[in-house]
């Protein structure tokens, strides 16, 4: 197999985009995928993210768009659905990139914004358009945008869409694309309902699996933490101030964990971003650059905010909480220790979490090695000190709420998962008072007792 970018047949702007972005040879997916697609037929792909699967349908998408060299009416003819807004511009960005040296036009439609500048766009007629479902039927319904001449349509996580509830907002506009000449379908799982869906859509499609050699998490130094998760917080911000880190990936399962997990770091002067789907689009934005320019080398991101995001440079994973589903572990673990990097990922386990880490295990045929986490472990922290001491002189009364060394412990419990909620009446009437958490509080048997009790496993929530 003659593995480079010019076997492909790709034309010389392609290349020279590529050039541009620092590829020399082509991942995986791309040498099974491009010549696939350049060849006319329907791909169900299951990739993960950080395969290179962006390019490996954008690449011949642009190849097939310039091939047509007198059509220069930028009709509609590669439409992409991306199930968040972030992945969408993410692609979109990509198109950009590759089909710089063309006369390519593409743009991304999305929610959270405004639609009058994406119908302005669209009036000058767009090649490609990226677009999230929602938004999209909108603006056709509208009458802003018509399907008619798509010939190449890509569903990309696919099993997002679906876990999302998209699943009919994608129906309804693959229906609509009614002359399209072929559909690509990607996926990072192929459960039931994305094989029946793929039967639907696809035309004899041939099947691309990339997904053993793509995330090697065998590779990635995984371990797990048994704590309970009211002591959760205060663990992981000992570990991260005791480990010398670069960009560190927290996984929570909440929107409001995230919230409270990345306000507690910012206590001790760790700069942590929450990203999840109730930020709104600026700020997820924002979130994203702080995070990719090491501004705030810390993300607390659900699943659904984060997947398919493109981050260089991580070098610890931290699943403040343990996914349901073992590809979500996958997908976890696999932002860190890319191409050949070091990565560390390390899971935090309550007693109520213990089945699900097992049938990680199983499944993802791996065995974490057990740490142990104590404050001993830790040493002692100067920095966590003075940062706690810096809190207390400026802290306003109600950020005494969240600060770890004066909490009033009933409502540390409740508000913030700190400590142990222990004696909350008679602390009740208690005035608040200073006091200083101690390693007998986040080993103490009753707190995990109780937490054990208090945590019930829960239903499933994406976001
Ligand atoms: P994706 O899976 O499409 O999100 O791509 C993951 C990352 O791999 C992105 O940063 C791409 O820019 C990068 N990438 C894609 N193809 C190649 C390639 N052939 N060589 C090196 N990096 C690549």
């Amino acid at each position: 197999m003659d593995s480079s970018f010019d076997s492909f047949g790709l034309a010389r702007p392609i290349l020279r985009a590529i050039e541009s972005r620092g590829y020399t040879t082509p991942t995986q997916i791309q040498v099974d995928t491009i010549p696939l697609i350049l060849n006319g037929k329907d791909v169900l792909g299951c990739a993960q993210t950080g395969t290179g699967k962006t390019a490996a349908f954008a690449l011949p998408a642009i190849q097939q768009l310039i091939a047509n060299e007198d059509d220069k009416s930028h009709r509609l003819r590669v439409l992409v659905l991306a199930p968040t807004r972030e992945l969408a511009v993410q692609i979109n960005e990509c198109f950009e990139a590759y089909s710089r040296h063309t006369n390519v036009r593409q743009t991304v439609i999305h929610g959270g914004v405004g639609s009058m500048p994406q119908i302005q766009r669209l009036r000058k007629g767009m090649d490609i358009v990226v677009a999230t479902p929602g938004r999209l039927l909108d603006l056709l319904d509208q009458g802003h945008i018509h399907l008619d001449d798509v010939q190449l349509l890509v569903v990309d996580e696919a099993d997002m869409m679906l876990d999302m509830g998209f699943i009919d907002d994608v129906s309804k506009v693959v229906n609509s694309a009614i002359n399209r000449q072929q559909t690509l379908l990607f996926s990072a799982t192929l459960p039931e309902e994305i094989l029946s869906v793929a039967d639907q859509w696809l035309n004899i499609p041939t099947t691309v699996n990339v997904v053993p050699d793509a995330i090697p998490i065998h590779l990635i130094k995984q371990s797990v933490v048994y704590v309970e998760n009211i002591n959760k917080d205060l663990m992981l911000i000992q570990y991260l101030f005791a480990t010398p880190r670069a960009r560190t990936l927290i996984f929570v399962r909440t929107k409001k964990d995230a919230e409270r997990v990345a306000k507690n770091i910012n206590l001790v002067n760790l700069d942590a971003l929450p990203l999840h789907g109730n930020k709104s689009q600026g700020r997820r934005r924002k979130a994203i650059e702080a995070f990719k320019s090491n501004e705030a080398p810390i993300l607390v991101a659900t699943d659904v905010a984060a997947r398919g995001l493109d981050f260089d440079n991580i070098s610890h994973v931290i699943n403040y909480s343990i996914p349901e589903y073992p590809e979500f572990y996958i997908h976890r673990v696999g932002r860190t220790g890319r191409a050949g990097a070091k990565g560390e990922a390390i899971s935090l386990c309550a007693s109520h979490e213990r089945y699900h880490l097992q049938q990680i295990q199983a499944l993802a045929g791996i065995s974490l090695s057990v740490k142990q986490w104590n404050f001993d472990d830790f040493g002692n922290f100067p920095q966590l000190e003075r940062a706690h001491q810096r809190r207390k002189k400026t802290r306003k009364p109600q950020e005494a709420i969240a600060d770890p060394e004066t909490l009033d412990r009933q409502e540390e419990s409740e508000q913030s998962g700190w400590v142990k909620g222990k004696k909350k009446k008679k602390k009740k009437k208690k005035k608040r008072q200073s006091r200083v958490i101690t390693m007998d509080d986040i080993n103490s048997k009753a707190a995990h007792k109780k937490a054990a009790g208090k945590f019930a496993p829960k239903k499933r929530s994406l976001d």
